[in-house]
């Protein structure tokens, strides 16, 4: 797996200041895609050991409320990504896990191996960027046809829960 960027504090992408992690490869090609440059997933750099300590290091840090996985196209990396997720897990419990991707709720819960990611996570924030349904004024994310789904009450109730509008 490579990766783009990772940053300590990001508030643009989730609930309260977070740690983020832009995974590249991504096959969806959206136009007017936020991140290009992560589409090829030969760009960035290799994942190692050191950047899942200091991804821990940073979830540990009182000011962040969790981990956010986009980037790129985190369910095009999962066996990179799973290892990551579970260790954030481990270490910090209380803490949530957000995740964004091009596939709707729907397609990855048909993929076992997509559904396996997502059972690791709180939140997904599901779909396409479509420009045409662009609206500047929504939270964490770019169009309106993408939802911010709970991921534990969606899969334990079996209908779509929207954690916030
Ligand atoms: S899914 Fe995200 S990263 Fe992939 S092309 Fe669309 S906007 Fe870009």
């Amino acid at each position: 797996m490579n990766y783009g960027q990772i940053r300590k504090y990001d508030i643009a992408n989730g609930n309260g200041i977070r740690t983020t992690v832009f995974v590249t490869g991504c096959t969806h090609h959206c136009f007017n895609c936020f991140n290009g440059e992560y589409q090829d997933p030969n760009n960035g750099k290799p994942w190692t050991d050191k950047e899942t300590q200091q991804v821990l290091q940073y979830v540990s840090d009182d000011n962040v409320a969790g981990l956010t996985l986009l980037g790129g196209e985190p369910f095009q990396n999962i066996d990179g990504l799973l290892p990551l997720v579970r260790a954030v897990r481990k270490a910090q419990p209380e803490k949530d896990i957000w995740v964004y991707s091009g596939y709707t709720l729907d397609a990855i819960l048909k993929d076992p191996k997509k559904k396996e990611l997502l059972e690791e996570c709180d939140i997904l924030v599901d779909g396409l960027y479509v420009e045409e349904l662009r609206d500047p004024a929504l939270r964490f994310r770019g169009s309106k046809n993408q939802r911010i789904i709970d991921i534990k009450k969606t899969l334990s109730s079996g209908d779509v829960v929207i954690a916030m509008e």
